[in-house]
């Protein structure tokens, strides 16, 4: 017998921030389509990335400061437990055993490299929240086999940005997902977004907003019929919402658009989830989970580009000035040399204007490595300067508007690039 097609549904942070929105999932899945079998791709609850991120601060887990950070992800997460559950108790203990191990983790800082760290404590949130997901599907009688994303997905020792094992990841889905769903009737399978594991069984994660990813991977290892992610938006807008008014819904793009639009930091979809799509022909939808019968975006290889000038923004970026007056250093030797500096360091690059002795970057990068960069660059006896907090807006299908009133009361413009259909702006941004 030919097994179902599979879909694959992402839920984001917002789609499981709190109780009421626990109620919407369900509501989700009454609606799914039948004779399918499904996967759940599920990020951590609400803001808690930024809440375990938080606690990384702290060199003391006894720091008074930091048992209550540590206290906030706790009853962030225990209210929803005892609003929705009417014998929370045991789900509590087990959600308390799992978070005070990011305490444990914080006690071995001294020891350990803190990218890996970062992964040990971050990935509690994607667990945690399936685990609550989990009891809270079978308490409504929605058969479901809850997986542990770092027994599916493998990946290299990258901390905080792990590479793919494609062929390692492919091979565990199989053995673990192909039974399951051999099966007519099989349960939901559940399991974590942006997490994984080294062949070693150590945890790594995808990068941050990595569960579109997830999904993704997921979706190509399966050769699932669809993916989708459910948003609190409608879909994906050609501004967001957040930044500019009224932005208008795109209802089709191509795998081109969309990772374009996502590579230029349209955070509706993470980048790197386009391409494994796109390689195995699945559709993607972006939906809002609020209104799930809503149209909402779809992203194939059949569409046309969007007839609208798109507006997309990155803040927290950087601007790099490297100066060289020593002539013969000038031309591609500086900037090759910029940009390895640049790689060594885990930033990443957005824009380059350069001259034959002069380079300029537009960048994004954490505080820490953006100043070990610099330390380095006047190590080299480069005249270097870096000017942040800046504003990279990108106008994707830009046609030939010239004057933006969108972009109008922005900072001191900067840097400015146009081609065929992009036009890219960095601004100083106002603080
Ligand atoms: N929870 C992770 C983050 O907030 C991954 C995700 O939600 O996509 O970055
Ligand atoms: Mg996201």
């Amino acid at each position: 017998m030919k097994s179902l097609p599979i879909l694959v549904y992402k839920l984001g942070g917002a789609s499981v921030r709190d109780p009421e929105a626990l109620r919407n999932v369900l509501h989700l899945l009454e609606h799914r389509p039948p004779h399918h079998h499904l996967v759940l791709v599920v990020s951590a609850m609400g803001k808690t990335t930024n809440g375990l991120e938080a606690l990384l601060r702290f060199s003391d887990p006894n720091d008074p400061a930091c048992q209550r950070a540590w206290r906030q992800v706790y009853d962030f997460h225990a209210n929803i437990v005892t609003t929705l559950f009417p014998e929370p108790e045991l789900l509590l203990r087990k959600m308390d055993t799992l978070l005070t191990e990011a305490l444990d983790w914080l006690e071995q800082r001294n020891r350990l490299d803190f990218d890996f760290l970062y992964d040990q404590v971050v990935s509690l949130g994607e667990q945690v929240s399936t685990l609550i997901l989990a009891d809270w599907l079978e308490l409504n009688k929605i058969p479901v086999a809850w997986f542990d994303a770092r027994q599916l997905i493998r990946t290299d020792a990258t901390w905080r940005e792990a590479k793919v094992n494609w062929s390692g990841t492919a091979h565990l889905v199989r053995r673990h997902l192909a039974p399951l769903f051999s099966r007519p009737m099989a349960p939901l399978v559940l399991t974590q977004g942006f997490i994984g594991a080294t062949v070693e069984g150590k945890t790594t994660t995808l990068g941050r907003e990595g569960s579109d990813y997830s999904a993704a991977i997921l979706s190509y290892c399966l050769e699932a019929k669809g993916m989708t992610i459910w948003k609190d938006v409608q879909g994906v807008l050609n501004g967001d919402p957040k930044e500019f008014e009224a932005p208008e819904l795109l209802p089709e793009l191509s795998y081109q658009d969309a990772i374009e639009m996502a590579y230029f930091g349209a955070t509706v979809m993470h980048p790197k989830t386009l391409q494994p799509l796109h390689d195995a022909c699945i559709p993607l939808e972006v939906k809002s989970f609020v209104q799930p019968n809503a149209p909402g975006t779809h992203v194939s290889s059949r569409t046309k580009s969007p007839a609208k000038p798109c507006y997309i923004v990155k803040r927290r970026q950087a601007l790099l000035t490297i100066f060289q007056d020593d002539f013969r250093f000038a031309t591609e030797g500086l900037l090759s040399e910029a940009l390895q500096l640049l790689q060594e360091h885990r930033v990443k690059v957005h824009m380059v204007q350069n001259s034959a002795l002069r380079v300029e970057l537009c960048v994004e990068g954490e505080s820490h490595r953006l100043d070990s960069l610099a330390e380095q660059a006047v190590a080299k006896g480069w005249n270097f300067t870096m000017h942040k907090p800046m504003i990279l807006i990108t106008v994707y299908q830009a046609g030939d508007l010239k004057q933006e009133p969108k972009l109008r009361g922005m900072g001191q413009l900067r840097m400015e690039q146009r081609n065929a259909n992009t036009w890219r702006l960095l601004f100083e941004e106002e603080v």
